[in-house]
């Protein structure tokens, strides 16, 4: 237990109203479930992120970033970290150098993905519509390596800037970084992100000057096979598990194994889309876990796959 009162008032003393006590993430994560964080922290800018951070660093107390929410399962007996929400900061778009057949633009960690889709189809940029669709924000859209089968954020990465442990702002070109399979792996040379806790600050994309009717066309196209295809009606955290295999498709085996409609509690692995489970009825975190545990082994007994979540599980 890091929170004492002394450490409580100073939050609420530097903070107000953008820290909350043993907060529910069920309200803060798109599978609406997940227990209490002990501390819910919504910085309103970036000296206040800074501020808290370095605070937390001092004090050595365990924290978590957060962007969208989308891409987690809170276990039900909740945190005992700081939860840090950048929803609030570090939401700004703008226009960087701009060439004849390439087009910077930067955009705040807090950027919902959607927003930065949108502003890239508005200006007539090439390059975002792969991400049209996928919740959540610019920095859990690059710590996972958000992407579809027609594109990732590796592909238009130009830089990421982070903060660094002394409280300084790194920025890292993309030749530097090295992005695997839904995850960012290591920032090659300069910092091994096993070893340091990275906050994505901001990132830089590489787009390209384009037609834009053609941008807006196809951006109607995907989003309809979007809607086609999965259950977004529902809560969920989008796919579960990550495909086993560049030919393998995670939803097929599981749609194989005949899972589909499977429930336990208030789970269940939604009929519309085999990888995804779905929220039906005030799932716990634990109706989800048993559920993703079952797919798990059933698809093992039948294909020899060990499905791995690609759903970033948080607890104590
Ligand atoms: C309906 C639905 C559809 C989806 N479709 C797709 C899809 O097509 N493709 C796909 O790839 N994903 C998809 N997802 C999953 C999810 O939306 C993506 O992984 C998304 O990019 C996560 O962003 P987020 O801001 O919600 O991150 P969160 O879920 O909040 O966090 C994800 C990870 O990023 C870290 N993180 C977040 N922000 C920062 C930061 N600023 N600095 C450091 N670390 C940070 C968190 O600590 C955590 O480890 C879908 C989800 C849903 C609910």
């Amino acid at each position: 237990m890091f929170l004492d009162t002394y450490k409580k008032e100073w939050l609420l003393s530097r903070f107000g109203e953008a820290v909350k006590f043993d907060e529910p993430m069920s309200m803060h994560t798109s599978f609406r479930v997940g227990g209490p964080a002990k501390v819910f922290a919504r910085p309103e800018s970036f000296d206040d992120l800074l501020l808290l951070v370095s605070w937390i660093r001092e004090n050595k107390i365990p924290y978590f970033v957060l962007g969208g929410g989308t891409n987690l399962l809170v276990k039900d007996k909740g945190v005992d970290a700081v939860l840090i929400s950048l929803g609030d900061c570090l939401k700004k778009i703008s226009i960087g150098e701009t060439g004849k057949s390439r087009v910077i633009v930067n955009a705040g960690a807090g950027v919902e993905t959607r927003s930065l889709c949108s502003f890239a189809i508005k200006n007539s940029l090439e390059g975002m519509n792969f991400a049209l669709g996928i919740p959540g924000t610019i920095g859990g859209g690059i710590v996972m390596n958000a992407g579809t089968a027609i594109g990732s954020i590796a592909h238009v990465l130009h830089g990421v800037s982070i903060l660094g442990q002394r409280g300084e702002v790194k920025t890292i070109p993309a030749k530097d970084i090295k992005s695997g399979y839904r995850g960012l792996t290591f920032l090659r040379g300069r910092i091994d992100s096993s070893v340091e806790k990275i906050i994505i600050l901001a990132a830089s994309f590489s787009l390209a000057p384009g037609n834009h009717a053609k941008i807006k066309d196809e951006a109607g196209m995907i989003i309809a096979r979007r809607k086609k295809k999965q259950p977004t009606d529902l809560p969920s955290a989008g796919c579960f598990f990550k495909n086993p295999g560049p030919d393998t498709s995670a939803a097929r085996i599981i749609d194989q194994a005949g899972l589909k409609g499977l429930k336990k509690g208030g789970a269940m692995v939604s009929p519309k889309h085999a990888n995804f489970i779905i929220n039906i009825n005030n799932a716990s975190a634990a109706d989800i876990l048993a559920l993703s545990k079952d797919v798990q082994d059933r698809v093992e007994n039948r294909f020899n796959i060990k499905l791995v979540p690609e759903v970033i599980i948080v607890e104590e």
